[in-house]
This record gives structure tokens, C-alpha cells and sequence, in this order.
């Protein structure tokens, strides 16, 4: 039985495919598309995101029980004009951002606070100059724990070594006053270049124009839809028309 339709954006998140979306959106995104690192080293833009509806649908979506997906997605004015409305669109790889998050969270006892503008930036962001995880919805930058405002030295080196304990995966940025090296006003919590291929996407014909494939897919976001034969056969159905 499901009381969820996949087009019930308060449960499900869609997935595109950053082709598939219109010129404009595909120039600021700019999918596959390599981008260089401080040290010069090149790395591919994600391709695949999640496809955020509405504030509102921001605000009920949970990507772990303690972190919404608004948390990522909250942008200033840095952040190119057409990413500040709705529909929105932050990397599937986020999903692993908040699954640390939450680990932090634990670790820490108190909750964890991520600035506007501190989870993805788009790389027309007006803070993206060169490759950093934030384009890659994969680093958070967060400016207070609790009750502390993250600006001390000591601080931030305690909260940045409880990070690292948290998995070999995690990477922080020392304290120190060179933007992009240090942080000197938050904790930068990074998973580095990390890119997720939703298990609803086909990885067939991946380099076939875009029309042969499907055009998105729906991510099945509760436990108990996803062992629902019902849901499992709702989400496969986009694939089988194609031939
Ligand atoms: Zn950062």
C-alpha cells in the first residue's frame, strides 16, 4: 500500500541528472566539468542532485534525525541569483555530508549549527575561486556548537580534532587567518571530492545524448516505503520505458 506517491515531495527527493536541466541552470552547475584546486590539482563537478521543490519541502525533508536538508541549502546573496529560488539544488553527496554530521553531532553532545552559505556553493558562487568540497555539497562550515559562537583558537582546534577522530574521511581546516588554508570564525568539516551516483540512476549509456535516458528518478526516502513491494515497483517504473 502506498499512501506516497513519488511525486509526494514531502517524502521523496527527486534526482536529476544536471544535464537534463535548462541552459542557464546547466551554465551555473556546470556538470562534469573540471575544476582546479589550490594546488592545481583538477577535479569533475558532480552531475547528479537532488532537486529541492520548496522552502517548505526543505524545512520537512530529515537527511538524518537531527539535520534537515534546509541546513545545506541556505544561501546568501554570494550565491548565483538563480540558486536563491526555488526549485534548488544541492549534490546527492550531501546525504554523506549530514550522515558525519550526525556523527559530530554525537560526539560533540550538542547540536551543530552550519552558516548560510556554509554547506554547498555552487561554483559560480561569488566564495568559490578555486575547487573546494562546498561545490561538491560535501563540506560544512560551521560557526557555533551549542551555546559556543566558534571563534577562539581553542575551540576550533578542539572541535576540529573531535571531527578527525570521527573517521579517516574527515577533513578540517586549522585555525589560521588564510582564507581557503585556515578558518579562523568556524570549524570546516570536508569529506573532499566526493561524488554519489543515486542507486536510482542506470549507469548504462551514460555517454549517450541525454534523451535515451531517463530523466530523473525519485529517491524512496522511508524505511518502510522501501520495503513496500508497492514503492519498490513505483520507482523502477521510469526505467523500464526506455527501451
Ligand atoms: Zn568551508
Amino acid at each position: 500500500m502506498s499512501d506516497a506517491s513519488p511525486q509526494d515531495s514531502t517524502t521523496v527527493l527527486k534526482v536529476v541528472d544536471a544535464f537534463d536541466l535548462d541552459d542557464e541552470l546547466r551554465s551555473i552547475l556546470r556538470p562534469c566539468e573540471m575544476v582546479r584546486d589550490e594546488q592545481g590539482r583538477r577535479h569533475r563537478l558532480p552531475r547528479y542532485f537532488y532537486e529541492v521543490p520548496s522552502r517548505e519541502a526543505a524545512v520537512k525533508i530529515r537527511l538524518t534525525p537531527h539535520f534537515g536538508l534546509n541546513e545545506f541549502t541556505l544561501v546568501d546573496l554570494k550565491e548565483a541569483s538563480r540558486l536563491q529560488q526555488f526549485p534548488r539544488y544541492v549534490p546527492c553527496a550531501v546525504r554523506f555530508l549530514a550522515f558525519y554530521l550526525e556523527q559530530f553531532r554525537t560526539a560533540v553532545g550538542a547540536s551543530v549549527h552550519i552558516a548560510v552559505n556554509g554547506a554547498y556553493r555552487s561554483p559560480l558562487h561569488k566564495l568559490a575561486v578555486s575547487a573546494s568540497p562546498h561545490m561538491w555539497g560535501t563540506a560544512a562550515d560551521v560557526y557555533r556548537i551549542g551555546t559556543t559562537i566558534l571563534k577562539a583558537k581553542e575551540a576550533i582546534d578542539r572541535y576540529n580534532e573531535i571531527a578527525e577522530d570521527i573517521g579517516a574521511d574527515v577533513n578540517v581546516l586549522p585555525y589560521g587567518h588564510v582564507t581557503g588554508l585556515n578558518a579562523d570564525d568556524h570549524v570546516h568539516i570536508d569529506l573532499g571530492y566526493l561524488t554519489l551516483i543515486p542507486r536510482e540512476i542506470s549507469e548504462d549509456r551514460m555517454e549517450q545524448p541525454q534523451e535515451a535516458r531517463p530523466r530523473f528518478a525519485f529517491e524512496e526516502r522511508r524505511r518502510t516505503e522501501r520495503r513496500g513491494p508497492a514503492a519498490v515497483a513505483g520507482s523502477a517504473a521510469g526505467e523500464e520505458k526506455t527501451e
